[in-house]
């Protein structure tokens, strides 16, 4: 039997985030019912309520969350109850022609901004933001999005694992391909910019160029394992030149969601070099190249979604890095909050301050 719990609320699009009780649907065949245990507060949560995206309402926020298996469904073989967690965002179906081309992050089932899910408010349907919505007690979702970590996992840590740690790793491991002694440039230091700092360093990369709009970023930075850091300005195409000889970074990461961060990156990658965009941005932010810029600087322009990942199987094997000490997460969070605390947290993101914030239950 399912009842009522607490969970962050948008009520419609000018609505600023609230508390509100929502009564939980009934855990159906293949479902599994939750408990959530921690859930980090993600840029692209912020993108539901800033105007980036236009869901539909009434809409719980969260998408980076681990927790505890209190209940499953007919038919479900991939947690038991008291299995512990973390959730996939976009859990592949396996079966569509991205799934059966190796490409299951591109799932076309999967990255549905939100979905209904037989939550009500007062008896009305209540959207769940990309098929989750775990900025709340307790959550019910398909088996497939849920992935067992070990129980000797801190939750905190498996949160992220969920949506920055693989974004960012994923990112330098599978999308760009980082290798030993290259030049890295990541642009915009949150939670998954300060990932791809760390997974950067982890691959080898000669130098890691940070840059961020606020200066108190460099600490963070540099625990993060930034070799260099700049704070965002006009120059920085020719500042990070005249750290790479000249050439310009190998590779950049912007992780921002912005035209004009994308052309930044663009500007101070070398001839032949790779930018892999990682931030989510507006459908109607254009980003302006000449058609001579890309023939004759012959370089790539990418994105990364969800790291260009499995989950599946790259979610337990970060929890064992994470474990064994060779991926360090420690640093990545800034504020341990109440779920009360989100929208403050919101403001916090925009101000450029944090890493970042995690809600404990
Ligand atoms: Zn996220
Ligand atoms: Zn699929």
């Amino acid at each position: 039997m399912t009842g009522y719990i607490s969970a962050l609320v948008v009520r419609n699009p000018a609505g600023r985030p609230a508390v509100a009780e929502v009564r939980l649907p009934e855990v159906g065949p293949g479902q599994v019912r939750v408990r959530i245990r921690a859930a980090g507060v993600c840029h692209s949560d912020l993108a539901m309520v800033n105007g980036t995206l236009s869901p539909p309402h009434p809409l719980v926020l969260g998408h980076e969350a681990a927790g505890e298996v209190l209940e499953v469904g007919a038919g479900v073989t991939r947690a038991a109850v008291g299995t512990h967690v973390a959730l996939n965002w976009a859990p592949p179906c396996r079966g569509c022609w991205h799934c059966t081309h190796s490409e299951p992050w591109l799932c076309s089932t999967a990255n549905v901004a939100a979905l209904e899910n037989g939550m009500t408010l007062d008896g009305a349907p209540v959207f769940v933001t990309l098929g989750l919505g775990a900025f709340a007690q307790q959550v019910v979702v398909p088996e497939n999005a849920v992935i067992a970590v070990p129980g000797e996992l801190a939750w905190e840590s498996a949160a992220l694992l969920g949506c920055a740690v693989l974004t960012g790793t994923g990112a330098v491991r599978n999308t760009a391909r980082v290798r030993s002694g290259d030049a890295v440039l990541v642009i915009g230091l949150g939670g998954v910019g300060l990932s791809v700092v760390g997974a950067a360093r982890a691959a080898g990369a000669s130098q890691v160029i940070a840059v961020d709009v606020a200066e108190a970023k460099k600490a963070l930075a540099e625990a993060a394992g930034a070799t260099d850091f700049l704070v965002s300005s006009d120059t920085l195409s020719k500042d990070v030149r005249s750290r790479t000889g000249g050439r310009g970074a190998d590779h950049a990461f912007e992780c921002v969601g912005r035209a004009a961060t994308i052309r930044a990156a663009w500007r101070a990658t070398r001839r032949g070099g790779q930018v892999t965009v990682v931030g989510m941005g507006r459908a109607d932010d254009m980003v302006q190249l000449s058609a001579f810029d890309i023939f004759s600087s012959a370089r790539t322009l990418r994105a990364s979604v969800y790291g260009s990942s499995d989950p599946d199987a790259e979610i337990p094997a970060l929890a064992q890095d994470v474990l064994s000490g060779a991926l360090r997460l420690d640093h990545l969070i800034t504020d341990r909050i109440r779920l009360a605390d989100v929208p403050a947290a919101f403001d916090r993101m925009n101000r450029g301050e944090g890493a970042r914030s995690i809600v404990l239950f």
